[in-house]
Formats: C-alpha cells, structure tokens, sequence
C-alpha cells in the first residue's frame, strides 16, 4: 500500500472545507476518493453525518446534500462533517453491498487497512473520520419490499447511560417512530464501533428506499431537528406529517417479534405501518401461488403490538419477514 488513509483538507480550519477522504488501493482496485464536506464554527458539538453506507438506500445521500446546502447559513457553533456516500462503489450499483468483493459495508467495521475494498473504506472512516465526532447520524433506508415509517433507530447497547443519551438523541428526530432494535447479526456493523468509543450513534430508516418528495422532505426535517437538539442551529423542532399525523411514539421490539412465511408466496398486506394490533388480528395473507388447491394462510398478531413494517412487495420464500411487531419502550433509566 501507498499511503495512509486521510483527508484532503485540515477538518481544523475555521468554515467550510469540502475535498475528499482518500481510502488507499489495494490488490483489488486503486484508491478511491469519497467526497466529504465539513464546516467547523469552533467550540460546540461534533457531529459526523454519513449516508450511503448501503448503496440501496438512496434517501440519505440525498439527504445529505441537502444538509450541506443549508449548513452554512444556519449552523452557528460546534463542527459537522457529512459525508454522503460511504460506499459510492454499491450506490453506483444500487446494491445493498459492494459488487467488487461482495461485502456489506455495515458489517466490516472498524474494517482492515490490508482487505478489500469495503475493509478499506471501514477502516478510512474508522480511523480518520470517527475519532472527530462525538455524535454520528448514519442515514439509512428500510428497503424497497417494506413499508416502513421514517424512524431514528438503535440497538440496546450496555451501558446504559450511552443507551439513555442515544435513546434521547434518537427522540430528536421527532420522526412517527423511535426504535430500540434488538437483533443478532450486528457484528461489524458503524454502531457498535461508534458506541464502543462511548459515542451517541443514531441510525435513522427512512422508509421505504425507493425516493419521493414526501418522504425526503420528513427525512430532511427530522435531521434538522435533531441539529436543533443538539445546539449546532438555532429554530423550532417540530413532529413533521406523516399520513396526516403530527406526532412519534418510541417502541422496542425483539427477534421474536418477526412474523415469518411459513411457506412460499406473495404476502398480501392486510395492516398497515403503526396500526395497533391485538392477539389475532390478521396482519396479512400469504397466497402460495404453486397450486391452487393449496388454501391461503392467515398471518396473525402474536400479541397486542403495534406493527412497525410490513412487507409491500417481493414473492417471499419459507421463513422469510412478513411483518415485524413492537411494543412501547421500557428503559429503566429512561
Ligand atoms: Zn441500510
């Protein structure tokens, strides 16, 4: 390898600077430069602002621009730095992971200086970009197969303390829906590395990943939002509309609150996305489509939840999500 990882510019000087972070070549391609944006106002917050970290999830690099247009007239103290496109390799693709070595980014972190080229970019971001922040907001969106409410997210995180702060940070956002997210498969993921170094990490899930006006102007207005909580621009945060409702709720939910196929088929949705359900409500159809002798088959509420998403498309295969329930949060220390 050439050279280290770094930046383009001095992040310390005063105002805007935009260049580049420059993550090194390797044996699978040659280096590659991710355009970074950063405005530091001196003392204050220090907030890292990322998207595209899947390339199918187009909303936050949207986003993202959109934030560094309004950025310098409106930001008034503190340092953030956005870099809209962590993986420009997979946007550019429009796939979840990076066509060249096949890996998700969101799974490689704090990533590897001598691996693929998505070890390299984790390991870029990890070393240069997140040791100046305090506060990271990692933009991401749901998926094009799911109907899913613009939502600021986490995953429990041990010390609760960080889980309190983070839980805050996340209730910012003033979006329809905060989740505490417990699942299994979060080794490598931006989170734990950000949470680990005792930093407030929020993951917003902006819908649905196919892109609309509607949606980005809620997506925009929960970021500014919670640049608001955090002091960095001055106004009024408000609950943006969603399905004509101006209001969020904060909820927690589980693995076993994914309702699987229990065979192959179209998945007709009989729910919607914050509908509150009692044990027994159908939640959907699963239409298995091979023979039609074959009855269709009801899909359930476990319990009284409210569903937070629910697939909208995609024929589904046996054991697949369908839907996926939670319940209001109850965090001791919240
Ligand atoms: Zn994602």
């Amino acid at each position: 390898m050439s050279e280290a990882p770094h930046l383009t510019f001095d992040s310390d000087m005063p105002g805007v600077s935009r260049g580049h972070l420059v993550v090194p070549g390797g044996a699978d391609r040659g280096e590659l430069s991710l355009p970074v944006f950063s405005l530091n106002r001196g003392e204050g917050p220090r907030l890292l602002v990322t998207g595209g970290n899947h390339g199918n999830e187009l909303e936050g690099p949207l986003v993202a621009r959109r934030l560094i247009e309004w950025l310098p007239e409106a930001q008034t103290c503190g340092r953030v730095i956005v870099l809209p496109m962590l993986n420009p390799l997979a946007v550019q693709a429009w796939s979840r992971n990076t066509p060249l070595d096949g890996l998700n980014l969101n799974r490689v972190f704090p990533g590897r200086a001598g691996g693929s080229v998505t070890e390299r970019i984790a390991d870029a971001v990890s070393r240069i970009l997140l040791p100046m922040a305090d506060t990271v907001f990692d933009l991401h969106s749901f998926g094009p197969t799911w109907d899913f409410p613009p939502a600021a997210t986490t995953h429990p995180i041990a010390d609760l303390d960080l889980m309190a702060r983070t839980v805050r940070m996340a209730e910012a956002f003033k979006l329809p829906l905060t989740l505490v997210w417990e699942y299994n498969d979060t080794v490598g993921m931006f989170d734990i590395v950000a949470q680990n170094q005792g930093k407030v990490f929020v993951c917003a899930e902006f819908g649905g990943g196919t892109v609309g006006a509607d949606n980005l102007a809620i997506y925009e207005a929960g970021v500014r939002n919670a640049l608001i909580a955090l002091g960095l621009v001055e106004g009024k945060a408000e609950y943006p509309t969603f399905r004509q409702q101006k209001s969020g709720q904060t909820l927690e939910t589980h693995p076993s609150d994914e309702l699987k196929s229990p065979a192959p088929g179209i998945f007709e949705p009989r729910a919607s996305v914050l509908d509150e359900v009692k044990q027994g409500d159908l939640i959907g159809i699963l239409h298995p489509m091979d023979s039609l002798s074959v009855e269709s088959i009801d899909i359930r509420a476990p319990g009284t939840a409210i569903v937070f998403a629910i697939r909208s498309g995609g024929h589904v295969g046996v054991n697949e999500w369908v839907a996926a329930v939670a319940r209001p949060l109850r965090l001791e220390c919240h």
